[in-house]
This record gives C-alpha cells, structure tokens and sequence, in this order.
C-alpha cells in the first residue's frame, strides 16, 4: 500500500513550499515534476534539452517527456510506500497516465490548494529559489538569513525565468484552462481535499495533517 498525495493548485500557490515542508516532517519523498525539469534543462539533459524551450514560455512540456521523468523517479526505493506529487497531473491526459500508475490499496488524497489571483501573484513576483538546490524563498514571508544566498547550500538566490509577468499570464491561463478542469475527476472519484492556502505555511500545513492523517 502506498500513500500518494497530491499537491494540486495554480502557479505560486505554494505547492513547493507544502511538498518541502511534508517532506522534512513526515519523511515522505517529494516528487516535484517542475524540479526535475529544471534539474534536467540545468544539466542539459536529453529530456531538458527538449522541455526547454515550453518551460520558458509557461507551456506545458509533452505529456510522453513529463511521464518518464515521474515514472523514473516513483521506481525508486525511498517512494516504495509513497510519495508527493507537485505538479503532476495537469491535464486530462497525464490523470489518465497516472490513474494507471496507481496500484491496489494505493491511497490518495488530491490537495486543492486555494488562493486567489491578488495573492498568487504577490508569491511569485516575491519568490526567489536556490539555482544551486532549488530551495524556495519569499523576499517578505521566508527571506533567506543573507540576502540573495541560500541558507542550505549558500547557493546564488535568483528568479524563476518563468516568474515574469507576461510567462505568468500564461501559466495561470494554462492553469484554468488545462489543469483545473481535472478536479471533476478527483471529486467523482472521491479523493478531493480543499486547502486554504492564503495564510501562513503553518496554517496550510495544520489544514493538511488533519486530512492525511
Ligand atoms: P512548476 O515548477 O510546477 O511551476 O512547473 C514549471 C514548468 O514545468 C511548467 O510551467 C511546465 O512548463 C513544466 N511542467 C511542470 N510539470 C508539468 C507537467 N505535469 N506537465 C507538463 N509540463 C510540466
């Protein structure tokens, strides 16, 4: 039996920063499909070369690339009794890749996490991650101890290429049109959650324990 649980919500939200957070509090691998993409495109792998290029203009990379990253990583042995999934599925198809993923007994909560726009948009224009580890920061809500360093690894702090306001657009309209409408599926199915994300990450995440646990 393994506990899947997925980190549903638009850009900025804060999907990274719960997945970071569950993973350093109850041990459980984060699987962050963006992360593995950036970790390829970073080291110009075969699959980055290719994802590049969607990623920048807040496309969605093809769905046969992001499948095997995901498949690759869950195959190993720290995700064996589970694992949380930040950003994946984000369209009809990929729900319909991953529903075969799923094993007998496999159990699975989909976290919405809710915001609105006027928020979203304060998180990703705030947001700075680590180029050397990608860990996450917001310039007002988790600054980093020295300015434009990384506490963990004291990597370079700098902007996502995708956090400009015109890439952000984008992503949001490929949010709403594209990823959203996948929740009709997780509501049927009986596994959907909703999260209050506008507050504090201690808020959020209290939210979350009561439900996973
Ligand atoms: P994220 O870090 O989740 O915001 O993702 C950053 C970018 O990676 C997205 O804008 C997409 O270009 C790509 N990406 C991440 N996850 C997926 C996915 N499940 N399917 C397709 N593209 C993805």
């Amino acid at each position: 039996m393994r506990k899947i649980i997925i980190l549903f919500g638009p850009p900025g939200i804060g999907k990274g920063t719960v997945g970071t957070s569950l993973n350093k509090d109850i041990k459980m691998p984060l699987v962050s499909v963006g992360n593995l993409l950036r970790e390829g495109v970073k080291n110009q792998s075969v699959i980055g070369k290719k994802a590049e290029n969607y990623m920048t203009k807040g496309e969605l990379v093809p769905d046969d690339l992001v499948l095997e990253l995901l498949k690759e990583r869950i195959m190993q042995q720290d995700a064996s009794t589970g694992f949380v999934l930040d950003g994946f599925p984000r369209n009809h198809q990929q729900v319909v890749m991953l529903e075969k993923i799923f094993k007998d007994g496999d159990i699975c909560f989909v976290l919405n996490l809710e915001g609105s726009d006027k928020i979203i948009i304060e998180r990703l224009s705030n947001r700075r991650i680590c180029e050397k580890c990608g860990a996450i920061y917001h310039l007002i809500n988790i600054p980093p101890k020295k300015s434009g360093i990384c506490d963990i690894c004291e990597g370079k702090l700098i902007q996502r290429v995708d956090d400009t306001p015109q890439v952000i657009k984008k992503r949001l309209d490929v949010f709403k049109n594209d990823t959203k409408p996948i929740l009709d599926f997780y509501k049927k199915k009986g596994c959907l959650y909703s999260v209050f994300a506008e507050g504090k990450l201690s808020e959020t995440l209290e939210q979350i324990y009561k439900i996973i646990n």
